[in-house]
């Protein structure tokens, strides 16, 4: 049998990284489908709403490459990364800056709808402490990603800081109020926060640590994994590996840690309930 391996969370770097080479990497350890996720290139610059599409577009060409040079199967996930708010409040004042951002988030719908892009993300507000009113200007922006993913049917994978349970529960209120179903929040960078009175409903994306992922499967199957791979050389060992998530579920796998039966639903039930029909 062979088993479906998602990593739900990788970004791609066209000009510094190993990009595609990385993804074949991923393919020879037994990876079969990965989440491209959207982050600010340093070539695309973004100052306006419309600058977004010049750099959306360069996520989607690196899937595009993936899809026709490996039999690894991506998807884009597209949206205005939370920290650039920060750059665009310098540049153009927090009232502007939070309007470009807005408008990148009509963007990244309109991604969505066309088919270049499963879901928008990663979007919402940034990790680590920042002023008040920026605070409040990203939760503003995060609600209003939600309610467009709502608008459009899609999942909403979000960047915010580190998921104990009172940040659970806000995001989970956020989606409420947005009216989008919880179980299509995808919350990245995610310690092994299954089981539901830790998640409130949203989809935990586990980060591949092996004793996360053990702990994780001791609760429950209802999770996805990740790396977050970064792909910058300059960076070797900043992040984990993109070969890890493959390296884990079959190595889970062989030492008798995680079945079969649960590593399909990791990797493709559970994308399915997340993604919708979209995901293959
Ligand atoms: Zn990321």
């Amino acid at each position: 049998m062979e088993v479906p391996i998602l990593d739900n969370h990788v970004h791609l770097e066209p000009r510094r990284g190993r990009n595609v080479d990385a993804v074949r990497d991923f393919e020879r350890q037994g990876g079969t489908h990965i989440i491209v996720s959207h982050q600010p290139y340093e070539e695309a610059r973004v100052n306006s709403s419309e600058d977004f599409r010049k750099s959306f577009d360069i996520t989607v060409s690196m899937v595009d490459r993936v899809n026709s040079e490996t039999s690894v199967k991506a998807y884009a996930s597209v949206g205005p990364y939370p920290v650039e708010l920060l750059r665009l409040e310098k540049k153009l004042g927090l009232e502007k800056g939070k309007e470009v951002m807005m408008g990148g988030m009509d963007l990244a719908a309109d991604y969505v709808r066309e088919g270049k892009a499963i879901a928008i993300g990663e979007v919402g507000r940034p990790h680590f402490d920042v002023s008040d009113v920026a605070l409040k200007a990203s939760n503003e922006i995060m609600a209003y990603a939600m309610k467009l993913a709502a608008e459009v049917d899609c999942a909403v994978v979000l960047h915010t800081e580190v998921g104990t349970e009172d940040t659970m529960r806000n995001l989970a209120e956020v989606a409420d109020d947005a009216g989008l179903d919880r179980g299509r929040v995808v919350k990245h960078y995610s310690p092994p926060i299954v089981l539901p009175e830790e998640n409130f409903g949203l989809m935990p994306s586990v980060l591949a640590g092996k004793e996360a992922v053990r702990e994780a499967l001791g609760k429950s199957s209802r999770f996805l994994m990740e790396t977050d791979f970064l792909d910058d050389p300059r960076r070797p060992g900043a992040v984990m590996a993109i070969t890890t998530v493959p390296k884990r579920t079959l190595g889970f796998i062989r030492m008798g840690i995680m079945t079969e039966e649960q590593a399909c639903k990791i990797h493709s039930d559970n994308p399915h309930a997340v993604y919708g029909s979209a995901f293959e």
